[in-house]
């Protein structure tokens, strides 16, 4: 092998590698992580739709689930970024409400077993 090719694998598999992993992180979760203050205070079920609402000593957000998608749908933090983000579904997605200290993640309980599927 010339060392030109050796090169020229190396190239590849630096771009292919992020392709990869964005292929793995972008198909759809099961189930969102709900934290508030670092703590995972509760795992909801992508296949359940509901409204659900969350509140800590910085204030409230309500979280709603709806076709398999996650989005908070009021809040009574300022700006009300956490809101505008709007749905979010692909695994490791996340809305983050940061003056709430609030966070909702996308994960799923299966990856390896879909990536072999895929
Ligand atoms: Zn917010």
């Amino acid at each position: 092998m010339k060392k030109n090719d050796i090169i020229l694998i190396a190239i590849a598999v630096l771009i292919l590698m992020p392709l990869i992993l964005l292929f793995l992180n972008s198909k759809n979760g099961d189930k969102a992580l709900v934290k508030s203050d670092g703590r995972t205070i509760d795992v909801l079920d992508l296949s359940v739709d509901g409204t659900y609402r969350y509140e800590n000593k910085y204030g409230f957000n309500i979280v709603e689930v709806k076709d398999k998608n996650v989005r908070v749908i009021d809040a009574d933090c300022p700006g009300h970024d956490c809101i505008n983000k709007g749905f979010i579904k692909r695994n490791n997605e996340s809305v983050i409400c940061l003056p709430h200290h609030f966070e909702v993640i996308i994960s799923s309980d299966n990856e390896e077993y879909d990536v072999v599927v895929q």
